[in-house]
């Protein structure tokens, strides 16, 4: 591959850019960066879970976990586990089903069918409801918005979060505005933490909207990739501490922590919450997966049992990220094409291109037999206004696949900036 150099000329540096991809083209690879998902192997850290909990099948309180009745909240010794994790006081922790998305959707569920504490109806009945959604963001979180029609406005990021500033001003002034999305440690796509000023400043904000809720997406509260374990503020404390205590639902599970789609979910809240959710839920369904809870307590034993599970994972994710960044920076770094996030946590990377040019990149890729998450699909409504971010999933492929990807995509990166810069 032929690395531009500061004596070549922007024709001459299209020219090798179309060079190189005409050779990777020619390649007929097939390599695919859309999965945020755990690779076979980091599956296998948790396969005992595949014999638990054995011939067990009773609670820590006696609850026989094969038959309908008991713990309606969940496995107290489970709960117990995840609360510091989550930063949620273990009596105002829910053990669920097996994905956190579904809490979020009953949650919306709820609050249109129902009336959430401290709503004035119900927001089937609300002249308009709109959500923040700080952007780039989750996909999924704006999927479940286009299902509800919940209108979508978009927040920018910042490195401390989504921008206070504007937050403030439209929560203050809309009671339109019902809710906001956070994914508020290793953030989807971006790998941001929040600061502690912008947790303060979300759970103290004057809201127009007396129901106004915050949707904390915790997904990746133990999802470290660097020593330094980054530690994010207690947003539930925050609330009941500024006199909102029924603000913030808090969701979390063990997809990426034991498996995907068989895990727990978890979700925390206010007391007044909790039971408002419990009542809901108990019309629902008689009661949670207590095997799978079992088997998931058994397994992960306390939080320093999932600490240590987290490290196994680290140690599989981790030359994956550092591949990404170490390739990019090699292509790209100096080139003035792309920027691109250097993640402590979570599951992905966050790639900026020209502006203008993302969606150009994911075509071209795709020609190379390089599949990329679409692009645009970082944001509300598939419409990436500068159309430049593309999100990248390094941790399903095998690490030589995925390095052979990333190669790849720096050289449609060049080609296309080559093309723009060029024109
Ligand atoms: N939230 C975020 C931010 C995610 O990135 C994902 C999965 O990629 C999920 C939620 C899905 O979690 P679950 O499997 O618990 O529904």
């Amino acid at each position: 591959m032929t690395t531009p150099t500061n004596a070549e000329t922007p024709a001459e540096i299209l020219a090798a850019a179309r060079r190189d991809h005409a050779a990777l083209v020619e390649r007929g690879l097939s390599l695919n960066l859309t999965r945020g998902k755990p690779s076979a192997r980091q599956l296998d850290l948790s396969a005992d879970l595949l014999s638990l909990p054995g011939d067990r099948h009773t609670a820590a309180d006696g609850t026989d976990c094969r038959n309908y009745a008991g713990a309606p909240q969940g496995l107290l010794e489970l709960r117990e586990i995840f609360a510091d994790l989550l930063q949620v006081p273990v009596e105002q922790l829910i053990a669920a089903g097996n994905a956190s998305l579904e809490l979020m959707h009953d949650c919306l569920a709820g609050a249109f069918l129902g009336t959430l504490p401290g709503a004035e109806g119900r927001w089937a009945d609300a002249e308009r409801v709109a959500f923040l959604c700080p952007a780039p963001g989750y996909d999924r979180h704006f999927t479940l918005c286009e299902r509800f029609g919940i209108e979508m406005i978009p927040v920018p990021m910042t490195d401390q979060g989504p921008d206070m500033d504007v937050v403030e001003r439209l929560v203050s002034s809309d009671a339109g505005v019902k809710g906001i999305w956070c994914v508020p440690k290793y953030s989807n796509p971006d790998g941001v933490s929040y600061s502690d000023e912008t947790v303060q400043r979300l759970a103290s904000m004057e809201t127009a909207a007396p129901d106004f809720r915050i949707f904390w997406d915790n997904a990746y509260a133990v999802h470290h990739l660097t020593d330094e374990e980054v530690e994010i503020a207690d947003l539930l404390a925050a609330c009941a501490e500024s006199g909102n205590p029924d603000r913030a639902f808090v969701f979390g599970s063990t997809s990426k922590v034991t498996f995907a789609g068989a895990g727990v979910a978890f979700l925390g809240s206010s007391p007044a919450n909790v039971r408002w959710y419990l009542e809901r839920a108990g019309a629902r369904s008689i009661g949670p997966d207590k095997i799978n809870q079992l088997r998931h307590a058994l397994f992960l034993k306390d939080a320093e049992g999932v600490r240590a599970h987290m490290r196994g994972h680290r140690e599989l994710l981790q030359p994956k990220f550092e591949a990404v960044e170490r390739i990019l920076s090699k292509q790209l770094a100096g080139t003035g094409l792309a920027t691109w996030s250097t993640p402590k946590g979570g599951y992905f990377v966050r790639l900026d291109v020209l502006d203008g040019c993302a969606r150009e990149v994911v075509r071209r890729a795709a020609e190379a037999g390089i599949a990329l998450t679409p692009a645009g699909a970082t944001h509300p409504y598939g419409e990436d206004p500068q159309d430049r971010t593309i999100r990248i999933a390094p941790s399903f492929p095998e690490l030589d696949a995925l390095e052979e990807a990333i190669e790849g995509l720096a050289v449609c990166v060049r080609l296309v900036g080559a093309e723009k810069l060029v024109a």
